[in-house]
């Protein structure tokens, strides 16, 4: 285990911190690199007060050095925490988590502060953030600043600095120490260029090791994808101008295995022609190949993403330039803008001043520039792109609820993805990368993959009877769900209640999968309740089918102890689903509201209840 009670010099960041004269570390629980780029900042920004910072992976440290932290004078554990899924920890503080939860280590003398990251849109809003903050202190350990809580529904960026303004004059106030100056811009990442390096090795897009795309070895997982060729694409809408895709991804030989509700992940590759112009925008050949090293040679992160590679490389696979710029990235580039008018403008948006948060929120947020978008718009903005590609966040996979039941098809992995494209105020047309990638890919074109477990299962029982809700893209689990049903009535079981509350705009629009669903219902697996949104005068929801259906709802949910499952939409729908089902909790079950919320708590502590979202 990590956990070893003489830690090895690898994972002793206490002995890192005394070698290298530095009293402030930083962990990050991070899913997708957002609590890691914040931890980052946090960890520079300590050497401004005297606090020379280093950043930790709680995966890779011994955390039960934590006790011991303060033999080191004035020292300081600050934790930025994101929360995953159901109020999950991510999974590289997995470890930490179970640790905290079930030690009782003597953490007095430890002074930390604790940053959490969430959304609003789900449920267990920062559970993880709150779930550190309070056991650090019941372990005795002091909190020097209060719990930050970032929501990434609406600006995280904005809570995160917001909170670290307060922070630092709150450590300064506790140590007895000063600011040391001005905040200096510190580049993390030295450049080399290569002028003449073998090409093989260079990176081309791989997650870890040279060549694993193309010399793949199981067991494939998020470091080791296995390249997956496509066996199938098609269009699933039937009308009107959106597009949905259906996608089977091959698996042969691959040793990966799935069950109906899990997720699987692709690697995408940035739309090329946002690559180029990054290229030229800069005036940079992207066929040079280069590599990044971390100055601070105790990082266990020596370089950004893998490298040697070449600067295309880089733009294409390893870094995001689509989504909106955090405000740190536009104050270190606005040091490369030459215009002043345009200088002055990145300098006040990336401030914390009332008007520069406003206008960062209408500029970049609300008029939605991506990085590329901003290089356009304010031309004398050239930014070295090596230091660009150390700014910018790291190019995240993208996960899909696999649309199939191995049963059907033990060989291939099902995808139900929606297209996304839309226009930005500055009337510019976005593409999503991943989605609009997909659709540009052919016919046995191979992409990188892996299988994300899920707990999102049918009961054990197939007679068990279940309610799925599953409006638009929400359909995909349960597609895989009723393969699985139909799989156990040609086996010759008894197989319960399978009821699918299905909702699109129009039924010869986006009606997906529409004859095979007709199908389960001749065969018997499936009873089917549709709500098509832009027929009539009014909007016909999902939810309003189950109002009207709130009495039988109650008989299968509460009496029968049927499974309930929502997928689709985290903002509305699921939010709307799970007061409805309140309600007809209350109703039917003669509760008031606050039995009726306990109850609902109780259905998902005993997985009657399960949601599988995304806003
Ligand atoms: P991106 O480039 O990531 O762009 C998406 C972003 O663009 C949005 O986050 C939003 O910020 C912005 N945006 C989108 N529309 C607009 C608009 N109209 N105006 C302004 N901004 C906008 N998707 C499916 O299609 N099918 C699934 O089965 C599925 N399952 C999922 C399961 C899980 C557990 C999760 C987390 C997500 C799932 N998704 C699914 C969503 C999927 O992962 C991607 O987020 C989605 O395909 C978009 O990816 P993209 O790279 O094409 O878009
Ligand atoms: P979709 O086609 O946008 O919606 C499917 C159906 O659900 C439509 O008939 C829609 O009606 C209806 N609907 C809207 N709000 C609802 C609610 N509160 N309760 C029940 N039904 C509701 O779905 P999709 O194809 O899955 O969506 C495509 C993409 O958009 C996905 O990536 C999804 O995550 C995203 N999305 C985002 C939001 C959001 O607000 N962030 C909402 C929906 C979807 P109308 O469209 O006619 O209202």
């Amino acid at each position: 285990s990590m956990y070893q009670s003489t830690p090895s010099s690898e994972t002793s960041f206490v002995q890192k911190l005394r070698t290298s004269g530095r009293s402030l570390v930083v962990f990050y629980g991070s899913q997708t690199g957002t609590a890691e780029e914040f931890a980052s900042r946090l960890a520079k920004e300590g050497g401004r007060f005297s606090l020379k910072g280093m950043l930790a992976d709680p995966e890779e440290c011994s955390m039960e050095e934590l006790a011991q932290l303060k033999d080191i004078p004035n020292s300081l554990a600050l934790f930025c925490l994101a929360t995953y899924g159901e109020g999950d920890p991510t999974d590289n503080a997995q470890e930490f988590f179970e640790w905290l939860q079930n030690g009782d280590a003597d953490l007095s003398g430890l002074n930390y502060a604790v940053f959490g990251l969430g959304n609003k849109t789900y449920e267990h809003y920062n559970e993880m953030g709150k779930f550190v903050d309070k056991r650090l202190e019941d372990l005795g350990a002091t909190r020097v600043f209060e719990l930050g809580m970032g929501d990434d529904d609406a600006n995280i960026e904005d809570d995160f600095i917001t909170w670290k303004d307060r922070l630092w004059p709150a450590v300064c106030e506790f140590f007895g120490i000063e600011a040391s100056g001005e905040e200096e811009s510190m580049r993390q990442y030295k450049l080399t260029e290569h002028a003449d390096i073998a090409p093989e090795k260079v990176y081309k897009g791989e997650v870890a090791r040279l060549n694993s795309l193309v010399t793949q070895r199981p067991p494939f997982d998020s470091k080791n994808p296995f390249m997956a060729p496509i066996l199938e694409k098609r269009q699933l809408y039937t009308g009107g101008d959106r597009s949905c895709l259906h996608i089977e991804l091959g698996i042969t030989d691959s040793k990966i295995r799935y069950d109906a509700g899990d997720h699987v992940a692709v690697y995408p590759e940035n739309d090329k022609a946002l690559v180029e112009r990054i290229g030229q925008l800069l005036e940079v050949d992207l066929d040079t190949v280069i590599t990044l090293t971390n100055v601070d040679s105790d990082s266990s992160k020596k370089t950004p993403f893998p490298c040697p590679c070449s600067y295309r490389t880089a733009l294409s696979f390893y870094v995001d330039i689509t989504s909106n710029p955090r405000t740190h990235v536009l104050k270190e580039i606005s040091e490369f803008t030459s215009d002043p008018e345009e200088k002055a403008k990145l300098k006040q948006m990336a401030s914390t001043t009332a008007e520069g948060k406003q206008e960062y929120q209408e500029w970049v947020i609300k008029e939605n520039r991506s990085i590329v978008h901003i290089l356009e718009d304010l031309k004398s903005c050239k930014p070295h792109l090596d230091y660009l590609l150390e700014l910018l966040p790291r190019l995240q996979c993208r996960y899909y609820s696999i649309s199939s039941s191995p049963k059907a098809h033990a060989e291939r992995i099902h995808v139900t993805a929606a297209i996304v494209q839309y226009k930005t105020p500055t009337g510019r047309t976005v593409n999503g990368v991943a989605t609009s990638w997909l659709g540009r890919l052919s016919l046995n074109d191979k992409i990188p993959i892996f299988v994300r477990r899920s707990a999102f299962r049918l009961p054990t029982r197939p007679q068990t009877p279940v309610v799925m809700v599953g409006p638009g893209t929400g359909i995909a689990p349960f597609r895989g769900f009723l393969q699985e049903r139909a799989f156990c009535l040609e086996q010759g079981k008894q197989i319960g209640e399978t009821i699918l509350y299905f909702g699109c705009r129009k039924r010869d629009e986006d009606f997906l999968y529409q004859e095979e669903l007709m199908e389960f219902v001749n065969k018997g697996v499936l009873k089917l309740h549709t709500a098509f949104s832009r027929e009539k005068e009014h909007k016909v929801y999902v939810t309003h089918l189950m109002e009207q259906h709130k009495e039988d709802l109650w008989r299968i949910l509460g009496k029968e102890n049927g499974h309930l499952y929502v997928c689709g939409d985290a903002r509305n729908m699921a939010r709307d689903v799970h007061n409805l089902v309140v309600d007809l909790v209350a109703e039917g079950g003669g509760m008031n509201k606050d039995a009726a919320n306990a109850y609902v708590k109780k259905m998902e502590a005993q997985k009657r209840y399960s949601a599988d979202v995304w806003s």
